[in-house]
């Protein structure tokens, strides 16, 4: 049996559940760390009263060592220090084949779809295992998914040395995209409501912050930009506010990422005409798709200070305290971290 954190109908217990078992491709991890992502959050308020009894399992943000191999496991070794990226898929179908896993039909997600990692051990498929060096910390490794998923967006937003770039919303995922547009030479404007998280932007690189709260941001990027708008604006908040603020900031034929997780259910309006003549773009981006590896070497090299993301840390049995902290954002938190052993 092992300690886990079950997420039910009735609420968040840690518990004794079986251990889990490594099927053919599959490792046992043991978790040092695994993090509380907000889509955590949202799996909670959108199918906690769907859960059957048996409960679910979450964490995906995880770091670990590999204790035991399933069957037909030749590449990893036991021993090794690992995370893993939380989407899983066959490897050879169609749609595998096309680079397409998330279209998969044996696609799984640690977490969500398969038991994920706030537990003392968790399973993965080998294949989404990947290693990480001595000098990076369970901790620091516990964030490249989500290093890995800020790259991404950065990267669909194509900005490029010189560019200005908006982030709205200085979450996580916004200061880590803060960062890496930096480091490709842009300009970062970071829009957001609390102070205390656009103090950690500035110190990520921004060159501007604005709390929309008391100042609006378009006259701003229009000063910023001899009043053409930014070349490309990530939204990273999930909300119809903020994916208008990102449209309100771009310039003609500009871009926008949506990469914050949007509610269900909820439609945002355009007007196609004018979105025709300015020739502007929204792009989708979501999860660490093949970036992980990228995301751990950021890492290695110290060209990302995630340890400035953690703000608090909670050993497993406090796991509901740690959850209730990023729910209610308490304490000014960032990363909140659930130390697994
Ligand atoms: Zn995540
Ligand atoms: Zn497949």
């Amino acid at each position: 049996m092992m300690q886990a954190m079950l997420l039910t109908r009735d609420g968040i217990k840690v518990q004794s559940v079986p251990m889990p078992v490594p099927g053919p491709g599959e490792v046992l991890i043991r978790v040092a760390n695994c993090a509380i992502c907000q889509s955590d959050v949202h799996w909670i308020r959108n199918h906690q009263a769907t859960l059957g009894p048996a409960g679910q399992i979450l964490g995906h943000e995880l770091a670990g060592e590999v204790v035991a191999l399933g069957p037909s496991v030749a590449d990893v070794a036991i021993g090794s220090r690992v995370t893993a990226r939380p989407l899983s898929s066959c490897g050879h179908c169609a749609a595998c084949r096309r680079g397409l896993p998330r279209a998969c039909p044996e696609r799984a997600a640690i977490g969500l779809s398969r038991p994920g990692a706030f537990a003392e051990y968790v399973v993965a498929s080998a294949r989404v295992t990947f290693p990480i060096p001595e000098s990076v910390s369970f901790a620091a490794a516990a964030l490249s998914e989500p290093l890995a998923c800020a790259y991404n967006a950065v990267m669909a937003s194509a900005a490029a040395p010189g560019d200005w770039a908006v982030v709205v919303g200085p979450g996580p995922l916004g200061l880590l995209a803060t960062r890496l547009l930096k480091l490709r030479g842009a300009k970062v404007i970071v829009a957001g409501t609390r102070d205390e998280r656009l103090a950690v932007a500035t110190r990520f690189g921004a060159d501007e912050v604005c709390n929309v709260r008391r100042d609006a941001l378009r006259p701003l990027v229009l000063e910023r930009t001899e009043g053409l708008g930014a070349d490309l604006a990530i939204e990273m908040v999930g909300t119809n506010e903020a994916l208008g603020q990102a449209f309100a900031s771009i310039r003609l034929a500009g871009r926008v990422i949506l990469a914050g997780e949007p509610a269900p259910g909820r439609t945002f309006e355009v007007e196609p005409h004018y979105l025709f003549h300015h020739e502007q773009q929204l792009i989708a981006s979501l999860g660490a798709g093949e970036s992980l590896p990228r995301a751990i070497r950021l890492l290695a090299e110290d060209l990302i200070d995630v340890d400035a993301l953690i703000t608090h840390r909670f050993p497993l049995d406090q796991g509901h305290l740690a959850l209730q902290t990023v729910i209610e954002r308490r304490d000014h938190c960032l990363k909140v971290l659930i130390e697994c052993r």
